[in-house]
């Protein structure tokens, strides 16, 4: 911390989701010292924000987050000139924006954008999650003996919890660690129309090689192609390194709602490193909230595909 108390600095730069009421806001905060500050907000376009904060200082470096919350793509903080500081905002959908100052050490400025256009887009969607293998049928098992049951099975449940937050209606064709039979969920898939299927799987290789998330589609439509491109680049943005890209699939599931079914191979768990990353809590944290903006970027453009 800079010691000049005759100046206001700006020293932090953050962002999280918060419910308050079964209502969703994504949260900025900028943390000023000693003194608060109210920005004035400019609507750039539709889904840029202008915040400009007079008479003070950066107390950090310019900085640039990417949360990929599903609303927030990216915010930039930087100097302008003397005593003026930009923030800009880019969003994924419209909202409003709101401002809130909390005087504490330090003040807290709270910028709060409204995550009601994702329930828009999600609300009353039927989406099925298999989470693929279980009970007996462990799946690949990693060098040090993790199974692919259960990380399939951990993130369908994670990102269950995020689309029925915002009240999509969701089918895990298993909740537990048991062995559900081909032919039984062929059957359920056949008795429902989902707007979406997502096969989780975790991907392997003979080598042990990173491999990274990959994403799977059957046939040869370039429709199919295209909504699994759009999980993929969901998945690798929130990942950045390494993209394993899209492959062709004849899993029998996905056969039966062929234009709205795709796989997600979490990570390569026969490698080293990736199967590390997915005993890692802050990383299945991100996945399950790249698999949530893959099927909210596609059922927003579900149009497209049909
Ligand atoms: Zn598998």
């Amino acid at each position: 911390m800079n010691c000049d108390q005759r100046k206001n600095w700006i020293t932090n730069l953050w962002t999280k989701i918060e419910e308050k009421d079964g209502d969703f806001f994504s949260l900025i905060g900028v943390d000023c010292y000693p003194f608060s500050a109210t920005p004035e907000i400019e609507s750039l376009d539709s889904l840029r924000y202008l915040c400009t904060f007079s008479d003070i200082h950066l107390n950090m470096p310019p900085t640039t987050l990417a949360p990929r919350d599903g609303l927030i793509k990216e915010v930039h903080l930087k100097q302008e000139w003397e005593g003026k500081i930009s923030l800009k905002i880019i969003l994924e959908h419209q909202t409003p924006i709101k401002v809130n100052i909390n005087k504490a050490c330090p003040n807290q400025i709270i910028l709060t954008l409204d995550r009601n256009p994702l329930r828009k887009i999600i609300q009353d969607k039927l989406i099925v999650i298999d989470p693929a293998h279980g009970g007996n049928d462990s799946g690949s098992i990693s060098p040090t003996s993790l199974q692919e049951k259960e990380v399939t099975l951990d993130l369908a449940r994670r990102a269950k919890t995020l689309l029925e937050a915002y009240q999509g209606q969701v089918v895990l064709l298993r909740n537990q660690d048991k062995q559900v039979p081909l032919q039984r969920k062929i059957n359920q898939v056949k008795s429902i129309s989902p707007d979406l299927l997502i096969s989780l799987h975790t991907g392997e290789d003979p080598m042990g090689r990173i491999i990274g998330p990959r994403t799977g589609f059957t046939g040869i439509s370039s429709n199919r192609q295209q909504r699994a491109e759009l999980m993929q680049r969901a998945l690798f943005q929130k990942l950045i390194f390494p993209n394993g890209g899209v492959f062709k699939t004849t899993d029998p599931l996905m056969q039966i709602h062929p234009d709205k079914s795709l796989m997600v191979e979490i990570s390569n768990i026969t490698s080293r490193l990736e199967e590390g990353w997915m005993r890692d809590d802050g990383f299945k944290t991100i996945m399950a909230q790249g698999i949530f903006n893959g099927i909210k970027t596609i059922l927003k453009n579900q149009d497209r595909f049909s």
